[in-house]
């Protein structure tokens, strides 16, 4: 059965999720962003509960939310939504406001931002789920086309880290070749391991093409970066 082509036949935006508590903050790509609610407005947001932003989010009891513009570069992409604050300072500086709840508004690559005040959280499994009530908004381009998870699949070729809340595993092809000498790379950007073993079916890549041989072109299936900034790994699974 193809659940991953099932899953993504759904569509999704692409934002960025800003958040903060006391003297800490954060930012974060996400693409579960709904709005639940007319009347009042009230937006969803999911976080995987083991987010260094769902603590902020939590405590905080504010999220912004950007929606991006669909020329946004896949290094601010890749910075903002495949790495983590926790174990890694998301360098680089953004242009922001502080709204009324405390929380940055992002300006970068913004097409429109809303900042909301959390009302509940729902646990929901491995994700918590904030609900808010929007608070203030604004419109920063009325022209400008925004990001939308299709397009960057299709255009960055590259998919939902694990952590997200669409994220959907791929079908394990069954290991042909023995692991032998073959070695593991992993992604310095969102540590995906390719197993040559396995390969990267859904890229054309058989099982047994071990790494040096995966074609100039190829990139990270999460998060679309070059072979390049793949290193050496000792994983075996
Ligand atoms: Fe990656």
């Amino acid at each position: 059965m193809k659940k991953r082509e099932a899953y993504f036949k759904l569509t999704y935006g692409i934002y960025l999720v800003s958040c903060a508590h006391k003297d800490e903050s954060n930012a974060y790509i996400a693409n579960t962003v709904f709005q639940v609610s007319s009347k009042p407005e009230k937006f969803a947001i999911s976080c995987h509960k083991e987010n260094y932003s769902s603590n902020l989010i939590e405590h905080g009891k504010a999220f912004g939310v950007s929606v991006l513009q669909k020329d946004t570069p896949l290094e601010f992409i890749q910075r903002y939504g495949y790495q983590s604050a926790a174990t890694k300072p998301k360098s680089g500086q953004l242009n922001y406001k502080l709204g009324v709840t405390g929380v940055p508004i992002v300006y970068d690559y913004t097409v429109a931002w809303f900042e909301c005040q959390v009302e509940q959280k729902v646990d929901v499994g491995t994700h918590w789920l904030f609900i808010g009530e929007v608070v203030d908004y604004g419109l920063l381009s009325s022209s400008e086309e925004v990001l939308d998870y299709k397009f960057y699949r299709e255009h960055h070729k590259a998919a939902s880290p694990s952590k997200a809340p669409t994220y959907v595993a791929e079908e394990s092809e069954s290991a042909t070749v023995e692991e032998a000498d073959l070695k593991s790379y992993a992604c310095a950007i969102c540590e995906y391991i390719y197993h040559p073993s396995r390969g990267d079916a859904a890229r054309g890549i058989s099982a047994g093409t071990s790494f040096d041989d995966l074609p100039d072109d190829w990139v990270c299936p999460v998060c679309g970066a070059g072979k390049m900034l793949f290193t050496e790994s000792s994983a075996t699974t």
